[in-house]
């Protein structure tokens, strides 16, 4: 696909992980977003997700119907139980509508393509309907499911599933642009190691290479070695248990010996059969 990867940080949530408590704060300062400008002409459910849109969405049924899935997806491939909120989904019918809505929730704040953000225990997604509004969706909701699941998940984690899951499910495996980008990275010697993502705080320190890796390291823990996959898994265990005894670069260390060269055969062998 022509996603032009360069429009990525534009559609990135505000913030993740630690740096949520700012965001959380101003959500509780402002009033329910139903007092927002926006009028809801459409309201649906589908699994997880509660739909309020300004438009209809009868014409993107079966982008909501495989979204309801994504929870199953991340419960089959990481292990992750289902968390017991509903994600509300705020979805405007254009850039101008959904600049407005979120300047009024949120004013001062960066705009974003696409948001998540998580408003008094609850998670929220704020997105317009544009030709990749089922990726932005796929990606914010990633990270809704996943906050729901788990008390906390690193910076760089959170993204590289994000990004992972952003893709239709056909897609993951084989079909994300990340990966032709990747193999010449690899080729030219550049690489950003575990350890090096980790070290990331903010997402203003995560540009696109950053995103690329995480993805990669995402990619290799689902479609590598076993033993990457089940570190992968421990530690998600251990983080929702809220008993992390090592980071997760030090799990795939020890799980994977020459692990960043694993990572370069990885992809150089990645091809669909
Ligand atoms: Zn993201």
């Amino acid at each position: 696909m022509n996603r032009p990867l360069t429009s990525d940080l534009s559609r990135r949530r505000f913030l993740a992980g630690g740096a949520l408590g700012g965001l959380a704060w101003l959500a509780s300062q402002r009033k329910a977003s139903s007092q927002a400008p926006a009028v809801w002409v459409d309201r649906r459910k589908y699994g997880p997700f509660q739909c309020m849109a300004s438009f209809s969405l009868t014409p993107l049924e079966a982008v909501f119907e495989e979204l309801a899935q994504l929870q199953i997806e991340l419960t089959r491939t990481l292990a992750t139980p289902p968390g017991d909120q509903t994600v509300d989904l705020y979805l405007l019918a254009d850039q101008r509508g959904h600049r407005a809505f979120l300047g009024e929730l949120y004013p001062g704040l960066p705009y974003r393509r696409a948001l998540y953000v998580q408003r008094a225990g609850r998670g929220a997604v704020y997105a317009y309907r544009h030709p990749e509004l089922a990726i932005d969706l796929r990606h914010e909701c990633t990270h809704a499911l996943l906050h729901a699941s788990l008390p906390a998940v690193p910076l760089w984690l959170d993204e590289g599933l994000a990004e992972y899951f952003e893709m239709p499910p056909g897609e993951r495996a084989f079909g994300h642009p990340h990966q032709r980008a990747l193999r010449w990275h690899l080729r030219l010697g550049i690489l950003r190691t575990v350890e090096s993502l980790e070290r990331l705080r903010d997402l203003a320190q995560m540009g696109s290479l950053e995103y690329r890796f995480s993805w990669a390291w995402v990619h290799f823990m689902l479609h590598g070695p076993a033993a990457a996959h089940r570190a992968l898994v421990e530690h998600l265990a251990e983080i929702r248990r809220g008993q992390t005894r090592a980071v997760l670069s030090q799990r795939l260390r020890s799980a994977v010996p020459d692990l960043d060269r694993r990572l370069v055969q990885h992809f150089s062998n990645w091809a669909r059969g």
